[in-house]
């Protein structure tokens, strides 16, 4: 199983993927968690990518597209994977499609998760708030100021993926907004 999970900031592509990570036994690889990892261990990634998390705006190709490249070629990963987070650029997408070629393989679907925008918002805030509930520090982007620039990056950048995504027969597009267990039926669903 080799999925793509696509959709805004919010839409759920965290806690679905790692449902469906659990369910198909794949790792769940997403491209947030290893930058944010990064900037924790103040690694040279780390330190290119952290002002442009904090101001939601995206992290350049070359950099995510390395970052992939390696997890991508660990051995956990031969068997599949749950992208999450990426491709978020026509360049990531076709980067993408030419790793996977040359190792002869290709994806198994790209899984799109439609949330409107007005609940995006609420849904990071939440995330915020839950994590100030644990005791834990927020997320530094998960903050309204710079999630409205973060849905801007998605427009200008990710959005399009969609089409792309369309035009290569691999498109399959679920309504987010349903509650979690459903959202996560109709993915199965779907990719049955
Ligand atoms: P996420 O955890 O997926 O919401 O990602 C958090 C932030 O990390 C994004 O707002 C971007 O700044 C950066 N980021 C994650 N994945 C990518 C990617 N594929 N391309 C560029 N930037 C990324």
């Amino acid at each position: 199983m080799r999925l793509v999970m696509l959709g805004p900031p919010g839409a759920g592509k965290g806690t679905q993927g790692q449902r469906l990570s659990e369910r198909f036994n794949v790792p769940q690889l997403s491209t947030g968690d290893m930058l944010r990892a990064a900037v924790n261990a103040a690694t040279p990634v780390g330190l290119a990518a952290k002002n442009v998390i904090d101001a939601g705006g995206l992290v350049s190709d070359d950099i995510v597209i390395g970052c992939v490249q390696e997890r991508l070629s660990r051995e956990d990963a031969k068997r599949g994977f749950i992208l999450d987070g990426f491709p978020r650029t026509l360049a990531q997408a076709a980067a993408l499609d030419d790793l996977l070629n040359s190792s002869q393989h290709r994806l198994t679907a790209v899984v799109e998760l439609l949330v409107d925008e007005e609940l995006l918002l609420d849904r990071v805030q939440k995330r915020a708030q839950e994590a100030l509930d644990r005791g834990a520090t927020p997320r530094s982007d998960d903050n309204p100021e710079t999630m409205r620039q973060r849905l801007a990056s998605y427009a200008e950048s990710t959005a399009v993926l969609s089409n792309f995504y369309y035009n290569q027969g691999r498109l399959v597009s679920i309504d987010g907004m349903r509650d979690v267990d459903r959202v996560t039926a109709d993915i199965l669903e779907a990719l049955t």
